[in-house]
């Protein structure tokens, strides 16, 4: 399995590490505009190799050499500043993609790539992903709220002393500022969550949910606060959804890909199962009334921000 990952600054060069990791990678290429940077990746990371899978990883200075991956993730272009949102980052990243999408393109089997796509903001660069390399939808995938929703699961195993396996939590919509969490499908133990929270007398009051909220929807705003960027969980999570659709693991996991056709198709995160042809469906799940309208909301401001791509 060969695997491609286009940017590698903090953010490719975390995935590439993770990846690695997994063991179920032979071919790391690392394509970076700044070629330096990617040398060097490729340098620090092969030497961490003598310590574990090992796995070939090279950096190339044209997209010729990507030629034969099976994968290709996209981390290139800006991150976000303290105080950014990531959709501050709109026309800059959308630029990046097109220039990365047709070389990419250009050099991959069509008929069988995949592209995990990791630039904010992520759902509208998954949109333009798709539309410019003309693969079927479920091919193009963004990591979307895996993160969101392990940040959810983080917190509540912490406020519950349960572990993160057993805790079913998901976070949907965007993967930003109008993501959504769904309170309705939460589960512990295969409990409802009020079911849990009865038996163990722990009660969550509607503050502790809104405080719970504000945690999940601000978590990159305080790790960009005191670490200047985000990229271990991202990291993770690319190779947790790398793992499975090499694995063809049918995992059901909470990414983004574009649903729907013409002026209404949008990309936004919502449980789906995913194996090795990439997205093979996607659930609805059962909503409260608020939460129903927030995902709307939110699917509506992706596709606005799309359409105001210049
Ligand atoms: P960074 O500045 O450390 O690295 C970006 C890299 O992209 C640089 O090395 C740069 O040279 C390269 N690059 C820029 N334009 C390019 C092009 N046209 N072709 C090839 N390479 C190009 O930034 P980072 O912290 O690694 O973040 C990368 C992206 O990942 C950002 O958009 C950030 O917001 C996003 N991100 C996403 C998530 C998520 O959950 N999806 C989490 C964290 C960060």
């Amino acid at each position: 399995m060969k695997i491609a990952i286009i940017g590698v600054g903090t953010v490719g060069s975390a995935v590439a590490t993770a990846v690695k990791n997994t063991g179920f990678v032979h071919e790391i290429v690392l394509y970076d505009r700044d070629g330096l940077r990617a040398r060097a990746a490729a340098d620090d990371l092969g030497h961490a190799v003598c310590f574990g899978f090992d796995v070939k990883i090279t950096a190339v200075s044209n997209y010729r050499a990507i030629r034969g991956s099976d994968i290709v993730i996209i981390a290139a272009g800006a991150n976000q500043r303290p105080g950014e949102t990531r959709m501050d980052l709109l026309n800059k990243n959308a630029s990046t993609i097109a220039d990365i999408v047709p070389r990419v393109m250009a050099n991959v089997d069509a008929k069988s790539v995949k592209i995990i796509v990791l630039t904010n903001p992520l759902d509208v660069m998954v949109m333009l992903t798709q539309k410019l390399s003309k693969l079927p939808a479920g091919r193009v995938i963004g990591t979307g709220t895996m993160l969101d929703s392990a940040r959810l699961r983080t917190i509540l195993s912490r406020q519950f002393g349960v572990s993160t396996q057993s805790i079913n939590a998901d976070v949907v919509g965007e993967h930003g500022d109008s993501s959504v969490i769904d309170w309705t499908s939460v589960s512990v133990g295969g409990l409802a969550l009020d079911d849990f929270c009865k038996q163990m007398k722990m009660p969550m009051p509607q503050t502790t949910r809104n405080t719970i909220e504000h945690r999940v929807r601000n978590a990159a705003y305080d790790i960009i606060r005191g670490r200047g960027a985000t990229w271990d969980g991202i990291g993770s999570a690319a190779a947790d959804l790398l793992r499975c659709i090499i694995n063809d693991e049918r995992r059901i996991l909470t990414v983004s890909t574009v649903s729907g056709a013409g002026a209404d198709s949008v990309a936004v995160s919502l449980p789906r199962i995913v194996g090795a042809s990439g997205v093979i469906a996607t659930l609805r799940p059962k909503l409260s009334a608020s939460e129903s309208s927030g995902l709307r909301r939110s699917m509506k401001i992706v596709r606005k921000n799309y359409d105001a791509i210049k």
